[in-house]
């Protein structure tokens, strides 16, 4: 009679299982879908987010919006893995794949809701997708690396595109050159580390400058750096990790003496060891000495009369990439230093940029690496600049890998979603519709465009329908007028490379979301001690 009661999770998890649950993960990701969806495209809004420690951060950026949300809900921490995703892969699209992957739930949530199974689903998601890659694969047009000239204005146009929709959009031009040279001057692998970005507040945008050769900002310095020279033409750089400086008893060990004489005699084995270190560095014919360790007044001074430059405390990543760019090696001791692991670089000079100064290298044998140096007004501005450029730089980079384009503006997603619904009319059953509702999905991004800019969407995609059932592959919203225009020949270029990656993702993302019926969630650590203890408030089938 009297069943015992099964009791297999703690008290207070919490679970939820079937087709609600279904639908409350597709509500969530809807709601962070709702969060981003503005800042898409060139009249996008950007968003001001303050973290809980009160820093303040302005950006357009899907991926950087998203990772400083925080956001907890469990399934809808997909899409923020998509976006982070979608930024390591290409770089840009980190919006567009957000909302993709949310639309594409939200267009088949009628359909769970229904009852039809989440595997028909995801099969139709995953056949739409196959479909759209083949034809973006189709579609892309392959740039020939003909000509230099011709590579550079397209490699320009696609860093354009990535651009329009940030903050620093009014400067594209300026720095879309900049990019493209910074990319241009890397070596065959195109490592992205070889690129340094170094801000300075102040200024304006324009005077931002792209040095070749590695930068960074002038170090603490002590007395006795004025005498030192402030340019070498064929300099050899010694790199250390070796603290150059007299230490101060206290914070060495304790030593015990009674007389004057004897502390004399420790006072002068120190300067011995240091001018045995610096002797040693001297020796080895180095010009400029950079070390990560302080260094001292004593050795500020014995370079400056040795005609040497010093650097010290400079910052790791720094030095590393000055390393990499020069040759040579880090030195930990001052014993071994040699002139072969000393690197070399054509010009050294310390020049003043705006209210700092800069020490540079220039013609670095090892490696090409560049410096950009921004200027811009407040510090949050920066920042975003930082992020835009990254954005197009990784634009560029994988434009120089797969150099295939297609447009953008919503063209190509429009394109896709005919093929897709000229597809689903050719089959029967459930995976019409579904196909169907696939292909309407993709209309997002065009209605998106269109409603951030504050056109009549409807309207523009009706144009936009019309025109790709005929032959204009290629038109998509024009963001001047409010109008279609071929934005091929507009010269709105995205990497088809970006569009593949997120299609992808989204439905990746979707997928998941649609294959997940059960979330248990195990009670808070704060709250197992008051379910769990003393045998208060224990299950009742359990014993006491
Ligand atoms: P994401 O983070 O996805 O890159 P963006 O805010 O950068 O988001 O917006 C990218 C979208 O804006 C793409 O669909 C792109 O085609 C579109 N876009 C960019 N520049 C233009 C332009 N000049 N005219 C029309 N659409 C544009
Ligand atoms: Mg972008």
């Amino acid at each position: 009679m009297n069943q015992p009661q099964i009791v297999l999770l703690k008290e207070g998890t919490d679970t939820s299982q079937g087709k609600p649950q279904l639908v409350s993960n597709i509500n969530a990701c809807q709601t962070i879908v709702d969060a981003v969806r503005t800042t898409l495209g060139p009249r996008g809004m950007d968003k001001l987010i303050v973290d809980s420690s009160g820093k303040a951060t302005i950006s357009n950026d899907g991926a950087t919006i998203m990772k400083l949300l925080e956001i907890v809900h469990p399934a809808a921490k997909t899409l923020v893995d998509i976006a982070k995703s979608q930024d390591a892969e290409v770089g840009d699209g980190t919006t567009s794949v957000v909302l993709l992957a949310g639309e594409i739930l939200k267009q088949v949530k009628p359909f769970v809701e229904e009852g039809v199974h989440p595997r028909v689903i995801i099969k139709a998601i995953r056949k739409a997708v196959l479909l759209c890659i083949n034809k973006i694969n189709e579609m892309a047009v392959r740039i020939e690396k003909q000509s230099k000239e011709e590579q550079r204005s397209l490699l320009e146009k696609c860093a354009a595109t990535a651009m329009s929709s940030k903050l620093i959009h009014q400067q594209k031009d300026f720095f879309s050159k900049m990019v493209v040279d910074a990319v241009l001057s890397l070596g065959e692998l195109l490592p992205l580390n070889m690129i340094g970005i170094k801000k300075i507040s102040g200024g304006s945008l324009e005077e931002s400058q792209l040095v070749s050769g590695v930068a960074f900002k002038k170090t603490f310095t002590y007395a006795g750096f004025e005498m030192a020279p402030k340019s070498y033409k064929n300099c050899k750089i010694a790199l250390l990790n070796i603290e150059l400086e007299l230490k101060a008893e206290r914070d060495n060990a304790e030593v015990r003496v009674d007389n004057v004489k004897e502390y004399q005699k420790v006072v002068d084995v120190e300067w011995q060891i240091l001018y045995n270190k610096l002797a040693k560095i001297h020796e080895s014919g180095a010009n400029v000495v950079l070390s990560k360790l302080p260094i001292g007044d004593v050795a500020t001074q014995y370079f400056a009369d040795r005609n040497m430059f010093c650097a010290g405390r400079v910052p790791e990543d720094d030095l590393k990439r000055t390393m990499k760019a020069c040759g040579g090696a880090v030195m930990t001791t001052a014993n071994d230093i040699k002139p072969s692991v000393l690197g070399q670089c054509e010009y050294f000079e310390e020049r003043q940029i705006g209210g700092e100064r800069f020490n540079i290298f220039q013609g670095c044998p090892q490696a090409q690496t560049c410096t950009m140096i921004l200027r811009g007004g407040a510090e949050q501005f920066l920042e975003e600049t930082e992020r835009s450029l990254h954005d197009a730089i990784m634009i560029v980079r994988r434009t120089i890998k797969h150099d295939s384009v297609v447009a953008g503006g919503g063209a190509i997603e429009m394109e896709l979603s005919k093929i897709l619904r000229d597809y689903s009319r050719t089959i029967a059953g459930k995976e019409q519709l579904l196909i169907a509702a696939i292909a309407k999905s993709l209309e997002v991004i065009p209605r998106q465009l269109c409603d951030n800019a504050g056109f009549d969407a409807t309207n523009i995609l009706n144009k936009l329908r019309q025109k790709h059932a005929k032959d204009g592959q290629w038109f998509g919203v024009d963001i001047t007028k409010e109008d279609i225009v071929d934005n091929y020949e507009n010269c709105v270029w995205e990497p088809s490379i970006i569009k593949i990656n997120a299609l992808t993702a989204a439905a990746e993302a979707a997928c998941m979301i649609l294959s997940v019926d059960e979330t248990i969630k195990s009670p808070k650590p704060a709250d197992a001690p008051m379910a769990g203890g003393m045998g208060m408030g224990r299950g009742m089938g359990r014993p006491m």
